[in-house]
């Protein structure tokens, strides 16, 4: 079993070399180097070096469109949605959502530039995180969707006759569902023309007011080359042991029977953020609890349980690190390693 995580918050070569070399010492085989709009505009020959030092030290390196667009996960800003408004999705209401219209036809030739830059890097992975029409929350406080133009076209060309204003539940989830796979189908296609292998992270179903994705679908696809979830019970709200092992049975469970059907390997997150104290014990259950569904890959979000992003840093991130290696690395099997 490899071992991942995520890297970001530094981007100055002479600290990301110490902490790759640390990584690969603590067993660590990938990271995950997010990759935002700012750092492809300001950043790239940067990335490239942060790229092949953590190469050099014997990582596989995975870029991470970081809230780009505000369609993929991620704490970065989009500039786009600045340069073109029109990108907004809007709701219902007239309010602009807070991130990109997955069908807006401006949005393509942008990610595709993303793309290009992030193959110049000399990366050899994509993972794609966590792809999503706006959440409901403080950018979309009504629990809008997007009725712009755009998706207002889609609908009637999907359901022929059918106007988005008076669609029904399952349309609208369907449009919805459409446009975030479609979407990451030329995304995979694209990047596999650049060289790029594509991972693809789809959040758990049914979480987040998202619609429903057809996981074998898209984990089938020729240009997917890894495929996973990230079942972070805690963030989203799981309380109890029970509730836990259940939560990870349908979610692990789910991509793992996925990934085996398409027969390709499967990358499961782990939350190494915003862990309170009081429940380090329930995140190291439920970490031993998802070794034994057997990833590929167990990815933790993020390098020493964020312990340098203030918003989100776990309680005590160095107990929390500490931790989560020994579960993977240092009590796993013989044959997990
Ligand atoms: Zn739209």
């Amino acid at each position: 079993m490899k071992l991942a995580a995520s890297y970001f918050g530094n981007r100055i070569p002479r600290h990301v070399a110490r902490d790759m070399a640390e990584l690969r010492a603590r067993g660590f085989d990938r990271v995950v180097h997010t990759f935002s709009e700012s750092d492809a505009a300001y950043y790239h020959k940067t990335m490239r070096e942060i790229v092949r030092i953590s190469q050099d030290c014997g990582l596989e390196v995975l870029l991470d469109p970081w809230g780009v667009g505000r369609v993929f996960g991620g704490e970065a800003y989009s500039q786009w949605l600045l340069e073109e408004p029109d990108l907004f999705q809007r709701g219902p209401s007239g309010r602009l959502l807070g991130g990109s219209c997955l069908n807006h036809p401006a949005l393509l030739p942008r990610l595709h530039a993303w793309i290009d830059a992030a193959a110049g890097t000399g990366a050899s992975w994509i993972f794609w995180d966590e792809p999503h029409w706006t959440f409901p929350g403080p950018l979309n406080p009504g629990s809008e969707i997007c009725v712009c133009d755009h998706c207002r076209r889609r609908m009637s060309e999907l359901t022929p006759g059918t106007d988005l204003a008076r669609a029904g539940r399952e349309e609208i989830a369907r449009l919805r569902a459409r446009g975030v796979r479609d979407l990451l189908e030329e995304l995979t296609r694209y990047a596999a023309a650049q060289g790029l292998r594509s991972s693809l992270c789809l959040l758990p179903h049914g979480l987040m007011d998202q619609p429903p994705l057809d996981w074998d679908e898209i984990a089938a696809w020729e240009h997917v080359h890894e495929f996973g979830t990230d079942p972070y019970w805690q963030a989203f709200g799981v309380a109890t042991p029970e509730e836990r092992r259940a939560f990870l049975k349908v979610h692990a469970g789910e991509a793992m029977r996925t990934c085996r059907q398409a027969g390709i390997p499967a990358m499961l997150w782990v939350q190494a953020f915003k862990i309170p104290a009081a429940r380090e014990e329930d995140l190291v259950a439920g970490a031993r609890e998802l070794l034994r569904y057997a990833p590929e890959t167990v990815a933790l979000w993020g390098f020493e349980a964020c312990a340098h992003m203030s918003a989100i840093a776990c309680e005590r991130p160095e107990s929390v690190w500490n931790a989560l290696i020994r579960v993977f690395r240092e009590e796993a099997p013989d044959g997990a390693r």
